[in-house]
């Protein structure tokens, strides 16, 4: 089985090819698990980068419109070099339906529209959010995980139950990438900031900031506003970087354990452009190992927003035969991950 996937819900135009030689491994219900070192994904990407500010929708899609068509011909060709056969060169086209900026949803779907009708093959319509769930629990191997995804525009913690991921903590206001960005702006580092913030926190001490956690859920914007004023009041953005990591990975990682706590699964996935940080890995691992739990963090390459994660669940979806007529396959800005039936885990686990 080879499926294309095609990602564009902010700022990566990315195509991928994911390929396997034993679909059945991709689900449930089978004597088989998938063997990622036995499979094969190809991802070629071309990300937007604003030339200040942050990320523009309209200069995104725009971006999306030239840098879609590059990127999908360049994986549907690696993937006619790996078809030997008669026959479309891939099996299906998944595509991120959401959630993401409509303006870039809208050339994303288009395009995927259009290349399955070209190749005459099914379309698959993925949920983004649970794409970034998948791609680690297939690289883990874990059975069913507890999924902290930390990306520029979520924050929340995924778990499975009867059918579906349930959401069950999120952040109250922005995702926790965005919050950092807005910081990083405020002092005037280009975009992304999290890889700066990353850096400067090296040579920093801690600064108090405000903590929030409520309950399950959990709120940047007050820690945000602090660290501005604490910004204009001259305290060196080193030393921000610091107490910001520490508070904002803090709250991840307390929320992260209850949630593993309150499923009893002793398996945590990490995901999200966010999770490059090594610092918060590192709670996260060290917060697992005192609990007696698994912790996965993807390879870098599937951790921010890439094609190979849209692919691999456009995979597992095409195996449970969860494909989407093109005219029901209108892409969802709110896309949210528990509103997805996870066809491909069916509804007798817990
Ligand atoms: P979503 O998956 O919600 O659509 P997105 O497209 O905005 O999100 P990702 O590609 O998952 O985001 O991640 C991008 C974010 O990750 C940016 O906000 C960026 O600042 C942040 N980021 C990248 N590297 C690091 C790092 N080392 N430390 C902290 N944050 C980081």
């Amino acid at each position: 089985m080879r499926i294309l996937g095609i990602e564009g819900t902010a700022w990566a135009a990315s195509a991928a090819v994911f390929e396997t030689d034993d679909p059945d491994a991709l689900r449930v219900g089978t004597d088989r698990t998938p063997d990622p070192s036995a499979d094969h994904i190809f991802i070629e990407s071309n990300p937007y980068q604003p030339d200040s500010g942050g990320i523009h929708p309209r200069e995104a899609a725009e971006h999306m419109g030239s840098a879609i068509p590059e990127v999908v011909e360049v994986a549907l060709g690696h993937a006619a070099e790996r078809h030997d056969g008669d026959g479309p060169v891939v099996d299906a086209v998944a595509f991120s339906r959401g959630p993401g900026l409509g303006p870039c949803l809208r050339i994303v779907g288009t395009a995927a529209r259009s290349v399955a009708q070209t190749l005459d093959v099914p379309l698959v319509g993925v949920n983004h959010m649970v794409a970034h769930l998948e791609i680690g629990r297939y690289q883990s191997g874990f059975e069913s995980p507890v999924c902290l995804n930390a990306s520029g525009a979520n924050a929340h913690l995924l778990g499975y139950h009867n059918g579906r991921y349930r959401v069950l903590g999120e952040t109250m206001d922005t995702g926790v990438g965005n919050a950092i960005d807005k910081f990083t702006r405020h002092v005037g580092w280009k975009h992304p900031g999290g890889p700066k913030v990353e850096a400067a926190a090296k040579d920093g001490e801690y600064v108090d900031l405000p903590y929030v956690v409520k309950g399950m859920d959990f709120s940047f914007s007050g820690i945000m506003s602090a660290a501005k004023d604490e910004a204009d009041a001259g305290t060196p953005v080193e030393d921000i970087s610091a107490g910001l990591q520490e508070t904002i990975f803090g709250m991840l990682t307390e929320v992260a354990e209850r949630a593993l706590s309150l499923t009893g699964t002793d398996e945590l996935v990490l995901g999200g452009g966010v999770g490059n940080n090594a610092r918060l890995r590192e709670m996260l691992a060290e917060m697992c190992d005192q609990r007696g739990a698994k912790f996965h963090a993807p390879e870098p390459r599937f951790l921010g927003d890439n094609a190979g994660m849209i692919a691999l669940c456009g995979a597992r979806m095409f195996a449970a035969g969860d494909t989407l007529p093109v005219e029901d396959s209108a892409v969802d800005p709110n896309f949210r991950p528990d509103q997805v039936d996870v066809t491909w885990r069916g509804t007798d686990e817990s």
